[in-house]
């Protein structure tokens, strides 16, 4: 267990002691790995469920469905509580500290740091076997998406199709940091931030930061990156336990 984990998350112990924990925890653990936090609190507050989603970030404030505070997680469960706060208070530094442009490619600046900062601190918490749980997770709702669809855009691109820009680019990230190491990634994305904090336009896009992830990253893997963000590529995992395979190119749009 990592020494930013948190205590251990028994089943019996209270969503809102978690949702605090959480907090607390993943606070210090994003300040210290990206940047400080930008404000002297973060609220927690709870709303109706009107719709399906499990929260909205605020600056400073999250907002979630109440049924998240009353459900329980048993042993072997993945803790979507848990999850699902660690993703809105990441929201907090992307892109409640870096804006994007509007153009191609945005999908590829929030909800996916945010999937990817989250899946980092459920392994931080609970260990490979659980994020690997999520990894699983997040390919089988990519690769539902992208069966509804006739024609997938490489991440670089992505705007508004969920599948990628929530599960597919968690799952590049996260294999892009299985393969380069996490001090790699999180000085990419420290560099990232230090240069467009809180600037004016012209923001950022996804260029600017696979400028980042291409810097830090060996020439001898610069063809994976290719394979992650340039291509539209499938990956597949090995009982071997390493979490992306050399893939072979599926398919290119
Ligand atoms: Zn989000």
């Amino acid at each position: 267990m990592a020494d930013d984990a948190l205590p251990g998350c028994a089943a019996t112990r209270s969503p809102q002691s978690i949702a605090a924990g959480i907090v607390t925890g993943r606070l210090e653990y994003y300040t210290r790995q990206f940047s400080p936090y930008s404000g002297s609190q973060l609220q927690i507050v709870e709303i109706p469920r009107y719709d399906s989603f499990f929260g909205r970030a605020h600056l400073h404030t999250i907002a979630t469905t109440e049924d998240n505070f009353l459900s329980r997680v048993d042993e072997g469960e993945i803790d979507q509580p848990f999850y699902g706060t660690a993703h809105e208070v990441a929201h907090q530094w992307w892109p409640g500290q870096v804006m994007g442009a509007l153009v191609r490619g945005h999908g590829f600046l929030s909800e996916s740091l945010a999937n990817y900062s989250a899946m980092i601190v459920v392994e931080k918490t609970y260990g490979p076997a659980v994020a690997r749980r999520v990894y699983n997770f997040q390919m089988d709702r990519y690769l539902s998406g992208r069966a509804t669809q006739s024609r997938e855009v490489p991440l670089l691109e992505v705007e508004d199709q969920p599948y990628i820009a929530y599960r597919k680019r968690a799952i590049a990230m996260y294999s892009l940091r299985e393969q380069i190491g996490e001090e790699a990634v999180n000085t990419a994305l420290r560099s990232y931030l230090e240069k467009y904090r809180d600037a004016g336009p012209p923001y950022p896009t996804s260029l600017d930061l696979y400028a980042e992830l291409r810097a830090v990253t060996p020439d001898s893997l610069r063809s994976l990156l290719v394979d992650l963000f340039e291509t539209v590529t499938l990956g597949t995992s090995r009982p071997s336990g390493r979490w992306w395979s050399r893939p072979a190119r599926a398919s290119t749009a």
